[in-house]
């Protein structure tokens, strides 16, 4: 019989590369144009090496985060391949792009509080991340002034959620302290 671990470990392995080809044609928008699965991976590594978190289904909700708002992948599909769980992690933490940008990221600093754990672990590694690449690696042509905007709405989102989390708060606040 096969063991717990190994279906955990191929859960994570499927989420990849279901991922992987789900954003196969997108950029990330530093200046190099990055894969966009690098984000993705980035959180899972984020959750998983500097949180020591270990749920696989919380590193897959991570994996899978942004193919509900950035790709024609379904609710049902995520449901389908990977579990209710993982599919409605990944939901919470998905923006509703029939919305302008200024509704929705007001949004997400209301929304953040009603997040269910998993998806404010997502949250917080989404970013911590985001924070990190907007000082080493920013959209290209961004103004300084809109990547410190950028800066004080995460913060904004993560001061919803604190409590969740002690070691990812601290790398949070220590990226945001290294905002340009
Ligand atoms: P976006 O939300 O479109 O861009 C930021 C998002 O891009 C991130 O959350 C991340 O989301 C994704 N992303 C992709 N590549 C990178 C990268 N290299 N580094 C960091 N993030 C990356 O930002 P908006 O266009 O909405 O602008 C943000 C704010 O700036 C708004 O409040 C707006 O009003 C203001 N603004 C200011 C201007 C100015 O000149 N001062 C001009 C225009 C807007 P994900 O993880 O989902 O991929
Ligand atoms: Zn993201």
């Amino acid at each position: 019989m096969r063991s717990k671990a190994h279906a955990e470990i191929t859960l994570l392995m499927d989420a990849l590369a279901f991922s992987a080809y789900k954003h196969r044609n997108q950029r990330r928008k530093d200046v190099d144009a990055s894969p966009y699965i690098n984000h993705p991976i980035a959180l899972a590594r984020v959750l998983a090496v500097e949180g020591g978190v270990t749920n696989h289904r919380t590193l897959a909700a991570a994996i899978l985060h942004d193919t509900l708002e950035d790709t024609e992948t379904t609710y049902e599909e995520l449901k389908e391949k990977f579990g209710r769980a993982i599919a409605e992690a990944v939901r919470e933490v998905s923006d509703d792009k029939t919305l302008s940008k200024e509704e929705r990221k007001r949004l997400q600093i209301e929304h953040a509080k009603t997040l269910s754990r998993r998806a404010r672990l997502v949250k917080l590694a989404d970013k911590i991340c985001n924070v990190r690449d907007m000082a080493a690696h920013p959209p290209h042509g961004w103004s300084l002034e809109r990547r410190r905007e950028y800066f004080d709405w995460a913060k904004q989102v993560i001061d919803q959620i604190r409590g969740t989390h002690a070691r990812l708060e601290a790398a949070f606040d220590e990226a945001y302290a290294a905002r340009p």
